[in-house]
């Protein structure tokens, strides 16, 4: 019988957690479940809870805690989640916590540690088509040619949330918001820390080995 895997992945924009997420889906055979990719399809699918979710983003607000947790926890139902899973998103804050660990709980609570600076490093190279939606980074990733697009041809640019000031808004939320979470988890024995900052290959070895084969 395989083993139950219920995973979390926690670190700031920037970090990998998106791509570890993928990586461990992969070799341990888990569904991924990231709260921002759902909002993406639903808003791109203008459901209900779509139109619901990009009338707030466009108001400057966010998607109340009532409405993520449903989402959540009723997808986390479906029978392909039921040796476990792999969340990217979420829980956000202390109140999607308390509704997760009440109604399904996690194994492991994994956190990638990467600096302040080098987050600003990574997002500030992060290039973006402007009219294709391409990601880019001038460092890791670079276009065939400076500033074009490889895909379409189009300009590339820098996102206005990948600007300075911008980043250091949302890491300053973040280390808010992610403190106690780790806190809570780290008093239940369920935190595996990973210095996320050096290569992929090697933070997703670091993990595997704290998570067993
Ligand atoms: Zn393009």
């Amino acid at each position: 019988m395989p083993k139950m895997l219920r995973i979390a992945l926690f670190g700031p924009q920037g970090s990998g957690k998106g791509t570890q997420a993928e990586m461990l889906a992969k070799k341990y055979n888990l569904p991924v479940l990231s709260t921002g990719e759902v909002f993406r399809k639903e808003i791109k699918e203008q459901t209900e809870l779509g139109k619901m979710a990009s009338d707030l983003i466009n108001r400057g607000q966010l998607v109340p805690d009532e409405i993520t947790n449903g989402i959540v926890l009723g997808e986390l139902r479906a029978p392909k989640y039921q040796n476990g899973f792999i969340l990217d998103g979420y829980p956000r804050n202390m109140n999607q916590l308390d509704i997760l660990e009440k109604n399904i709980g996690l194994d492991w609570a994994i956190l990638l540690l990467i600096s302040d600076e080098e987050v600003q490093e990574r997002l500030a190279s992060r290039r973006v088509c402007s009219s294709c939606g391409a990601i880019y980074n001038i460092i890791n990733k670079p276009s065939k040619k400076e500033e074009v697009c490889d895909i379409c041809g189009g300009k590339l640019i820098t996102r206005d949330d990948d600007k300075p000031e911008a980043i250091a808004k949302r890491l300053q939320i973040y280390h808010r918001e992610t403190e106690q979470i780790i806190n809570y988890y780290t008093e239940k024995g369920k935190i595996i820390k990973v210095d996320g900052a050096g290569l992929i290959e090697e933070v997703f070895e670091k993990i595997v080995e704290k998570l067993g084969k």
